[in-house]
């Protein structure tokens, strides 16, 4: 099973000249799904993470299962107005314009070991302002784990140096 041959390619998507990889066939499909979770797994486990964060929304997908295999918790990053209780919050660039991403203050991550997951690593503005986010909630980021990473954009370089960065797949 090579659950790469999932992946599908969306040219000129979410604008012209960008092109798009969609992770969700890969969810979709048993053996691929499950192929993923098994490669992810190996790799955060020897990080011993108390904790996985994830940013909205793709992220979530694949940090829920990966925190139940680990038994360990989860801490969603939100966009903007969703959560209810008293947040911080993160600004970050994105090639036109800004956003921001915003996690619970009492999220329970003080001093704990967090590993970040998310399905694609292109400039790394969003996994980087996660990571802000957990400095801010006095946690120690270990571990950045992602489906696929596109080398070209460096979003490598915009990590944390002690933290391990690993993708399944590098495009
Ligand atoms: P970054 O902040 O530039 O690293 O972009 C990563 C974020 O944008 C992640 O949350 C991804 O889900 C999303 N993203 C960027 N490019 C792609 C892509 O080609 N496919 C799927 N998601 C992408």
């Amino acid at each position: 099973m090579e659950w790469t041959k999932w992946l599908r390619e969306i040219p000129d998507f979410p604008q012209p000249g960008i092109l798009f990889r969609d992770v969700l066939p890969i969810m979709a499909h048993n053996d691929a799904w499950q192929e993923v979770l098994d490669g992810l797994e190996q790799r955060i486990k020897p990080l011993a993470p108390d904790a996985i964060m994830a940013p909205e929304a793709r992220g979530f997908l694949i940090a829920a299962p990966l925190a139940d295999r680990l038994k360990i918790g989860l801490v969603p990053v939100r966009k903007p107005g969703k959560l209810p209780a008293p947040i911080l919050s993160e600004t970050y660039s994105l090639e036109y314009g800004e956003n921001q991403l915003e996690v619970e203050r009492d999220s329970n991550l003080a001093g704990k070991r967090v590993v970040i997951v998310d399905d694609v690593l292109a400039t790394g503005g969003t996994v980087a302002a996660t990571s802000r986010l957990a400095s801010r909630l006095s946690a120690t980021v270990v571990g950045f784990a992602f489906l696929i990473e596109l080398a070209s954009l460096g979003g490598r370089s915009r990590l944390d140096a002690n933290a391990l960065v690993t993708s399944l797949l590098t495009l």
